[in-house]
């Protein structure tokens, strides 16, 4: 194992960052290096390296440790379990990908009354960037991510058997307890979470062999995302139940893959619309010709007419983007007349011969226009 890097130094901040700056360079960092975007072979590391180093800066009372006793202070654990060193689950992610959907997530303020209904998990957000040209034909791109999924044994209940499940003594089933405290104002009564069932109001006698009675597996799957033809930057393809997983036997969220198309050296689409620009010679222009003109689906014969202007534009008709819906697009090739700079004698001399030649000349004409 490689030395331990600063926890600052991991996430490029100062010493003295400020809890924003600190959750602005994670995010950075995790969408740059999380495994299922990141394919790099030391992506996964870097990915864990980072993450180890928010829990702590991001933590008031685990960064205070640490500045004051370095990675010493880190090693027993902090009494609620929160550090753990083996990562990989997506906790901490849920704040990015819940980011993106303008706040799912951060609901822990107050308590819910309802605390042992089952809830579906949150979403989640990837992105994925692909190919110009994989996002015209569509493309079947396999990811492979970590999911957590119902145990089949307990089917999420993390009992051995049904019958292995009792309502809690505690709180008698309702999965929330009263307190009573005495203030300077009287008595005020608190209703908080169960702390023998954390809320589900039932209490497992015997646990689930295969999970442990967790409820649900820790899994690293691979998924066949189907990217339809035709999609365009930004949009989104919804992969049903690999969210985050729910609680008290709720389903699992979604995930969201939101497409990100590399840009391509020759094409650029708006809308359904492909266009490109075509080099052409002045002679060409002049006379006309005919080029072949590259398109997603190959060459196809342009027929340049005489007297072609700079920056003139033709269309390819159905030659754009088909979407699954069923859209065409065109094709637009816009030509850029090159000037030749440099000409060799033979053709200074039929230049010259041309301007012998020449029947009109616009700058003659622009004079006479002036007088
Ligand atoms: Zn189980
Ligand atoms: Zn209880």
């Amino acid at each position: 194992m490689a030395e331990k890097r600063d926890y600052y130094e991991v996430l490029g901040v100062d010493k003295s960052a400020t809890a924003d700056q600190i959750k602005k360079a994670y995010r950075k960092l995790a969408m740059k290096y999380h495994p299922d975007v990141n394919k790099d072979p030391g992506a996964e590391d870097k990915f864990k390296e980072i993450n180890e180093a928010y829990e702590v800066l991001s933590d008031e009372q685990k960064r205070a440790t640490y500045d004051q006793y370095g990675f010493a202070g880190m090693d027993g654990g902090f009494g609620q379990g929160g550090f753990q060193g083996g990562f990989g689950d997506f906790s901490d992610l849920g704040d990015i990908f819940g980011s993106f959907f303008g706040g799912g997530f951060g609901g822990f303020g107050g308590q819910s009354r309802n605390s042992n209904a089952p809830r579906q998990g949150n979403d989640r957000m990837m992105r994925m960037s692909i190919n110009f040209m994989d996002s015209i034909f569509g493309k079947t791109e396999t990811v492979s991510l970590e999911v957590d999924e119902t145990c089949k044994h307990c089917n999420g209940s993390g009992a051995e058997t049904p019958n292995d499940v009792a309502t809690c003594s505690t709180c008698r089933g309702t999965g929330y307890v009263m307190t009573q405290q005495r203030s300077p104002f009287g008595v005020i009564q608190q209703q908080s979470v169960c702390p023998d069932c954390h809320g589900t109001g039932k209490k497992v006698t015997k646990v689930c062999h295969e999970c442990n009675g967790k409820g649900y597996e820790h899994k690293r799957v691979k998924l066949d995302i189907k990217i339809p033809e035709g999609i365009q930057s930004g949009q989104q393809i919804r992969i049903a139940g690999k969210g985050e997983r729910g609680t008290n036997g709720g389903p699992n969220g979604d995930l969201y893959i939101e497409m990100l198309v590399k840009p391509h050296p020759t094409f650029t689409r708006q809308g359904n619309d492909i266009y490109m620009s075509a080099p052409i010679s002045a002679i060409d222009a002049t006379i006309g010709t005919t080029i072949a003109v590259p398109t997603v689906y190959g060459d196809v014969d342009l027929k340049i007419p005489e007297g072609t202007q700079p920056n003139q534009k033709f269309r390819l008709k159905g030659k754009g983007v088909k979407t699954a819906r069923g859209g065409q697009g065109d094709q637009y090739v816009e030509v850029r007349i090159e000037i030749p700079k440099k000409l060799s004698k033979k053709e200074k001399e039929l230049y010259e011969q041309l301007r012998k030649g020449q029947k009109d000349n616009p700058f003659e004409r622009f004079k006479k226009a002036f007088k």
